[in-house]
């Protein structure tokens, strides 16, 4: 039987080796934790830092078991893990937090849309279809022009197109892959801001200060935190945080992707069952960061606190703005975070760099 709290010492399993990874990781050595990272990908950002690596694919049964064999409870850094690798790891004994339920919700834009509408939280309208004649019904329906999505597997704004007309919906679906969608109503947002917040073990529930963030060719670019927002609005956001949480009944960070309209109202546009990119700032902002916060609720440990001690600018660095590392490091008031990657690929997240700002 697992301890929990989890004790120094003990091993903590991470399913993929991206950055994220890499930062849980080193988040979970400061506090005296071993991890094992399992993980595709050869010489991964993660598994570099990591006491133990597995390089095999998700879903390979050895490797599960392997993970099992070290781990006393199993995370992950993305939420397009498979079920199969969830459910098997459950199965061998070991707790995977968070939990199944969230990781099916996040995994699927329409499950994660009638989830959020069926516990009270506001989303934009919309429809779904899984064939080109559903999919001119479904934009009719909702009102073109609408953003089609695919149910599965999109991120950084792929997997997804405007479709102006309902006329244009079939090969707008085809194009997509001819897979499963949703269509959205396009929110009229004036800002898109995000809120990390946490839930422990014994359903303690901390939330970090709104960030608001800045896109470009559907890549966040920068945020800024903590966000100028009206006690009113922190209020709604955290309301909705704690709904969302309490309903999944969750265990570790979450990043919560929400719009800001013109009436002051927020609606959800997604939910990221991990460590998020947004909430990269309260690494050099807060007291605790939402890695080492993550590992403390997975673990069964106290949330930490997680008030802002200073206003932070993050940049993310994108393919060749990471050559820049002397610039960034030669600022004072500038924390610079690499995360290894070998291949400066265009638009590839290879850092963040958090510019520290008087409250
Ligand atoms: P997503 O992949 O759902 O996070 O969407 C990526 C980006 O596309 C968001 O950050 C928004 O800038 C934009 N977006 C997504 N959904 C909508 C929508 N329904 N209306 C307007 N913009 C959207």
């Amino acid at each position: 039987m697992t301890p929990w709290p989890l004790p120094p010492g003990s091993t903590i399993g991470l399913l993929g080796g991206g950055q994220l990874g890499r930062m849980l990781a080193l988040a979970a050595a400061r506090l005296g934790f071993d991890v094992a990272v399992l993980e595709p990908e050869p010489d991964a950002p993660a598994a570099r830092v990591a006491a133990h690596a597995i390089t095999a694919a998700y879903d390979d049964p050895a490797a599960l078991s392997s993970l099992a064999a070290r781990a006393a409870v199993v995370t992950y850094e993305f939420e397009n893990v498979p079920a199969a690798a969830v459910e098997r790891l459950v199965d061998l004994g070991v707790e995977v937090a968070p939990g199944a339920r969230a990781l099916a919700v996040a995994q699927d834009r329409l499950a994660e849309k009638t989830f959020l509408n069926a516990h009270g939280v506001a989303t934009v309208a919309f429809a779904a279809a899984d064939s080109a004649e559903a999919a001119a019904a479904a934009v009719a329906g909702v009102g073109a022009p609408v953003l089609m999505k695919t149910r599965r597997e999109g991120y950084d704004g792929k997997g997804q197109r405007w479709v102006e007309h309902a006329a244009d919906a079939p090969a707008a679906y085809r194009a997509l892959g001819n897979v499963p969608v949703i269509v959205e109503a396009p929110a009229d947002f004036v800002r898109e801001l995000s809120i990390i917040c946490a839930r422990g073990r014994d359903g303690g529930f901390a939330v970090y200060p709104l960030a608001e963030n800045h896109h470009g060719d559907g890549v966040l670019r920068r945020s800024l935190a903590p966000a100028l927002a009206s006690p009113v609005l922190l209020a709604q956001a955290e309301r909705i945080a704690a709904q969302i949480l309490s309903g999944l009944d969750y265990v570790g960070v979450m990043g919560i992707e929400l719009f800001e309209l013109r009436d002051g109202s927020l609606l959800v546009n997604e939910i990221a069952p991990r460590v998020h990119n947004t909430g990269h700032w309260t690494q050099d902002g807060c007291p605790v960061d939402q890695f080492e916060q993550h590992i403390r609720a997975i673990a069964g440990w106290p949330l930490g606190p997680t008030a802002a001690s200073c206003g932070v600018e993050m940049i993310n660095l994108l393919g060749d703005d990471a050559r820049d590392w002397l610039r960034w490091a030669a600022e004072p008031d500038t924390r610079l975070h690499l995360y290894g990657k070998r291949d400066a690929k265009p638009g590839r997240k290879m850092g963040h760099v958090n510019r520290l700002r008087p409250l």
